[in-house]
């Protein structure tokens, strides 16, 4: 008998290993934020013994959901200017609110607090670009959250910047000191081409490849950024980046809406990510991503929620639920993203977006134990015929009962373990207050 950290038993268990497989009556065995062994629970008791079991009786047990491009202390602006066009909603509202409010403390408070929400949705990793972004990594360390960061890089001053340089160099900064830190990964965030010249992005890549980072950047949001790449650099966006050298398997792209056949070509040929954002950009009339050809041409994609100034919440499973109706409609086809294909949009293929497929995105012997526990015994949720059809049209994050990350339990029962939820209230309160003065 060996003594393990946690024991989780009778579960519903779905890997999302390679051959998709199922384990009625499952259990695990975790051991120092690891998953040490995964089988029937009648194995798993024979073989371990732990002070921590829990019962997983009528809950699916599942990978934690990764949100592939969030901005996640911009939670303190949730609903703060809704029904705008972008380049409005940009300019006359969230960049001046930005340029009055972001500070360190409240990049931090609000970074806790999208923490708090993440763990009640699910979502055990993200890939976040921000200001202050060390704040983000303080905020996502005392809640436990797994986070790719990156300091959002404008060739305008922004927050204490006053120059890309600067920014590039906090997030090489960031990386060497968090580098020790099981949680947190320190990357490279260029904004996107339009905010960004041709220098900036240069630099940006080639800094990060030298340090062994990975390379984020929103591209093709909107038909006209595609439409001034053309008028500026004479080529559509994908093919401009390739031309300055940034592609490659370390770069992952957010939006990716305005994408033609040839560039999603290139895009797979570059093993490139594109991190899809479907509720943000339904509500800013963005345009719809092409996941069919995506699909066709072997492009790997993963959903995401975007900031909550845009979406305004951070649920992937209502990504799941509005992105395959959504794309089975424009597509005319029923039979079109499948359930299994949504689910593996927001586990294993993020986790190889990222480079982090040996690491999470799966429940296999030796991964991270990052783990989410969702209940079956809900009127709503019964009966059930197919997990994956439950996923993405039956549950919303209200189902998610138990989270763990890293071996650590963050949430039981809906209850989240270390965070003081009513001091959140408090908090996001005064800064209402604060920003509503304006
Ligand atoms: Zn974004």
């Amino acid at each position: 008998m060996q003594h393990t950290d946690i024991i989780i038993k009778n579960g519903y268990i779905v890997t999302i290993n390679p051959e998709m497989d199922i384990l009625e009556n499952g259990a695990l065995a975790i051991e120092k934020g690891k998953i040490l062994e995964i089988g029937n629970t009648e194995e798993i008791e024979k073989n371990y013994t732990s002070d921590k079991v829990i019962d997983a009786s009528s809950k699916i047990v599942m990978p934690g959901l990764i949100n592939g491009h969030s901005h996640i202390a911009m939670t303190y602006l949730r609903g703060y200017a809704d029904d705008l066009l972008l380049h409005s909603w940009l300019e006359d509202y969230i960049w001046p609110a930005e340029a009055r409010f972001v500070k360190a403390q409240f990049v931090y408070d609000a970074a806790y607090h999208a923490c708090a929400e993440l763990i009640k949705n699910g979502i055990t990793m993200i890939n976040d670009m921000y200001f202050y972004s060390k704040e983000t990594a303080q905020a996502a360390t005392k809640t436990g959250m797994r986070a790719i960061l990156g300091e959002g890089i404008l060739d305008f001053p922004m927050a204490f910047h006053k120059t890309p340089d600067s920014m590039i160099n906090y997030a090489v900064e960031g990386h060497k000191e968090f580098k020790d830190n099981e949680l947190i990964d320190f990357s490279i965030m260029p904004h996107s081409i339009y905010t960004c010249s041709r220098k900036t992005l240069i630099t940006a890549a080639e800094t990060a490849r030298a340090h062994n980072m990975l390379i984020h950047t929103h591209l093709s949001e909107t038909q006209k950024e595609v439409d001034d790449c053309l008028k500026n650099h004479g080529m559509r966006p994908v093919n401009y980046l390739n031309s300055i050298g940034f592609l490659g398997n370390d770069v992952s792209l957010a939006h990716g809406v305005w994408i033609d056949n040839n560039e999603q070509k290139l895009l797979a040929e570059k093993d490139v990510g594109v991190n899809i954002c479907t509720e943000c950009n339904l509500k800013l009339s963005s345009g719809f991503a092409p996941i069919k050809g995506y699909k066709e041409n072997g492009v790997t994609i993963s959903l995401a929620t975007d900031g909550v100034a845009s979406n305004n919440n951070l649920s992937i499973l209502d990504e799941m639920d509005m992105t395959s109706k959504v794309h089975k409609a424009i597509n005319n086809d029923p039979t079109f993203l499948p359930a299994e294909d949504v689910v593996r949009m927001v586990t294993i293929e993020p986790a190889k977006i990222f480079n982090k497929e040996d690491e999470v995105g799966s429940l296999e012997v030796g991964k991270k134990a990052d783990i989410i526990l969702l209940e079956r015994n809900k009127l709503e949720n019964m009966p059930m015929y197919n997990v994956y059809s439950h996923l993405v049209y039956t549950m919303h994050s209200e189902s998610v009962q138990d989270v763990i990350i890293n071996g650590k339990v963050l949430m039981q029962g809906r209850k989240l373990t270390g965070i003081d939820e009513d001091e959140l209230f408090e908090k996001a309160k005064y800064y209402q207050r604060e920003l509503q003065k304006d």
